[in-house]
């Protein structure tokens, strides 16, 4: 099976994300990704995304978006942001509802990375667009401390770096030429907080879903390339 990755993306096999338009496992797939913060959802997310030609919907991005311009999701969300918790559902189902009626996702589907973090989530989302499998990427908790502490951002496109990837230029963003920081919620206090919401709240979807058969647990520990096709086996293996 070929490497897939971001930068290869539009030369490289597809595979299990071929397909007719709709058809489940090509373009027309409804996927959610669920894990820890620092789990690698965001990379992988963007590449199935890429590769399915669907549009990768992540709630922390639109909402740090938000925040940078002062739309009224921002101002709802800003402060659950800082101190690590939740924003609360009624918020984050209100927006994800707008992203979710636009032409790109009614026409293609979506990547969902970040949404649902409860059960309410999860709920409201079955209602709007129901999901055909949602993955769960698992990492141990040490692991993701490990790389939440290292990670920076870039505050325009939100693509991560790390100690081992880290940019070519300093704090440029190779992907979009914009600023590469520190998240303000990665700091120790905030990372200890979210890790524990995540278990409080998002952890019991993984049994939520597994109930009604649309879970598959994909081992997210290994270098980025061997996630990204075990998730590509995981996908074919459910989808076809
Ligand atoms: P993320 O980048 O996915 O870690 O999200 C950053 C922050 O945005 C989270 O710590 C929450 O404060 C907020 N957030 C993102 N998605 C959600 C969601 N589905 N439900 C509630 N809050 C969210």
């Amino acid at each position: 099976m070929p490497e897939l990755n971001g930068s290869d993306a539009s030369g490289a096999d597809q595979s299990a994300l071929d397909g007719a338009p709709g058809q489940a496992g090509g373009p027309g797939m409804r996927l959610v990704i669920l894990g820890k913060q620092g789990a690698g959802k965001g990379t992988q997310a963007e590449r199935l995304a890429q590769f399915a030609g669907v549009p990768r919907i992540s709630t922390g991005d639109m909402f740090r978006t938000a925040v940078r311009s002062g739309s009224r999701w921002g101002r709802q969300a800003a402060a659950f942001m800082d101190a690590g918790e939740l924003v609360p559902d009624d918020v984050v189902v209100g927006m994800v509802t707008e992203r979710l009626a636009q032409d790109d996702v009614q026409k293609r589907g979506f990547v969902l990375d970040g949404f649902p973090r409860s059960v309410a989530q999860a709920e409201a989302l079955d209602r709007i667009a129901d999901p055909e499998l949602v993955i769960s990427l698992e990492v141990p908790t040490e692991m993701v401390l490990n790389r939440l502490a290292g990670r920076r951002t870039c505050e325009v496109c939100g693509a991560n770096y790390g100690p081992d990837n880290p940019p070519g230029d300093d704090s440029i963003c190779d992907v979009c030429g914009g600023k590469v920081v520190q998240r303000e919620d990665d700091t120790e206090a905030a990372i200890s907080r979210r890790l524990e919401v995540y278990e409080e709240r998002t952890a019991p979807l993984v049994a939520w879903y597994l109930a009604s058969d649309r879970l598959a647990a994909v081992d997210g520990t290994g270098t980025p390339d061997l996630v990204t096709k075990r998730l590509q086996r995981a996908i074919e293996t459910r989808l076809r």
